[in-house]
């Protein structure tokens, strides 16, 4: 096949943040590319994930700075009240209009936009629908999908995509996990005085973040909600009048209005053709690529979530960056970039947030044998008259 007889020279399963900024770098730099996008153009940052995580995280502060704004001699007239459905249909709106960005977005750069699943038949043919295209180079980003461990009575409970857009906001709730999602959460729904217990099976929370700033924020964060380490849910039952009773490992018994859980995101790698083609995955469906994001067969790629490195935005933006530049680069230096991932700044938007880049002390330790360890802790300036411990 000459190269001109493929449809695309580019095409992309997946308009989220990867396989967005990977399709509009190609088609700058003169390929010609397709993109599929089966649910929402953004991913799950723009719809599910970092966008509306944030806007419910601002939302969340308000009921903080109400309290604070007294110390500072404001009086505020009864009790402020908030409107669950008012966030969410004005989050819906932002999304929708942030939808529509990214569609203007990919048609200006000359991407052709296909809202449509896409399945993978051979090495260089993708099914639309009953439709079929061909591509020299193709790129799997489709991202991850959480998931519910198999416990009795899971089709009771949530994740975050459906927290996202619930009809009512439950009085109570049990978040169960310990990563960032369900320290965000945690601190968003407090917030908006939903009671709140988090539930986690390890012994401490945020694994991977310096053990010293974990175990500061768990003492925080008991002060909004309450906190089981050490435990799992083992049974969800729903009772007659709606609510959720919730046996734990512990033998505690809660009875809540929402169980989410949020203890990890598996690769969305089924059924879209990659194990009958042949594409090596690990054992949780994550696609296996090299340093230069390729699989395991020459001219199909993967970057982001489904890679399941590091799952965070800024990384599926670089890899699909550094991946389209390397494909289509006109000149050597973008074709040799590498994605380094030692120094990776993060942020948790937990109550009080969280951010960290490089080393943690303990792998510091690991690495260098004289270590000299600074630590302040201190009240922010803004609270010496809010009168909040924090
Ligand atoms: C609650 C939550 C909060 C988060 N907060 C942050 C944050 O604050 N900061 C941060 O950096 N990261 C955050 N993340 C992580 C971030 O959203 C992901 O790392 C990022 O979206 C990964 O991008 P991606 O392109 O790999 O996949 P995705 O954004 O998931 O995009 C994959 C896309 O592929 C589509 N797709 C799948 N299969 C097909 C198919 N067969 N055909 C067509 N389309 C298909 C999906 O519909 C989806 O739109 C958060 C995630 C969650 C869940």
């Amino acid at each position: 096949m000459q190269l001109t007889d493929f449809d695309y020279d580019f095409f992309v399963i997946g308009g989220g943040s990867g396989g967005v900024r990977a399709s509009r770098i190609a088609a700058g730099l003169g390929a010609r590319v397709g993109l599929a996008e089966e649910r929402y153009l953004g991913g799950t940052c723009v719809n599910v994930g970092c966008i509306p995580k944030k806007l419910f995280s601002y939302a969340s502060h308000y009921a903080h700075d109400f309290e604070d704004a007294r110390g500072y001699g404001w009086e505020l007239q009864g009790e402020p009240k908030f409107h669950w459905s008012t966030l969410r249909d004005n989050k819906d709106r932002e999304i929708q209009r942030l939808n529509a960005v990214y569609l203007g977005m990919l048609e200006r750069a000359g991407v052709v936009v296909h809202q449509q699943r896409a399945v993978l038949l051979d090495k260089h043919t993708i099914a639309l629908g009953d439709r079929k295209v061909t591509a020299r180079e193709i790129l799997i980003a489709t991202g991850g999908w959480p998931v519910i461990p198999d416990i009795e009575g899971k089709e009771h409970a949530i994740t975050s995509n459906e927290l996202f857009s619930l009809t009512a906001l439950p009085d109570s709730i049990l978040i169960v996990g310990g990563g960032y999602i369900a320290v965000e959460f945690a601190g968003i729904l407090a917030g908006l005085k939903v009671v709140t217990t988090l539930v986690h099976r390890g012994s401490s929370l945020l694994r991977g973040f310096d053990a010293e700033i974990a175990g500061a924020f768990a003492l925080e964060l008991q002060k909004y909600a309450t906190l089981h380490l050490d435990t799992d849910v083992t049974k969800i039952h729903k009772a007659t009048n709606g609510k959720l009773q919730v046996l734990l490992s512990n033998d505690i018994e809660l009875t809540v209005g929402a169980v989410m859980f949020a203890t990890g995101r598996n690769p969305n790698t089924t059924g879209i053709g990659l194990e009958e083609l042949g594409v090596e995955l690990e054992e949780n469906g994550a696609i296996i690529v090299n340093d230069d994001f390729t699989t395991s067969i020459r001219n199909i790629h993967a970057v982001g979530d489904v890679i399941d490195r590091v799952a965070l935005t800024p990384v599926a933006l670089a890899e699909g960056q550094i991946l389209a530049q390397r494909l289509f680069g006109k000149n050597d230096a973008g074709k040799r970039r590498a994605m380094r991932y030692e120094n990776i700044p993060t942020a948790v938007f937990s109550n009080p947030n969280i951010a960290t880049v490089g080393l943690d002390e303990e792998g510091a330790r690991q690495q260098y044998p004289n270590l000299a360890v600074y630590r302040s802790r201190f009240t922010a300036l803004r609270h010496t008259l809010s009168g909040r411990q924090e």
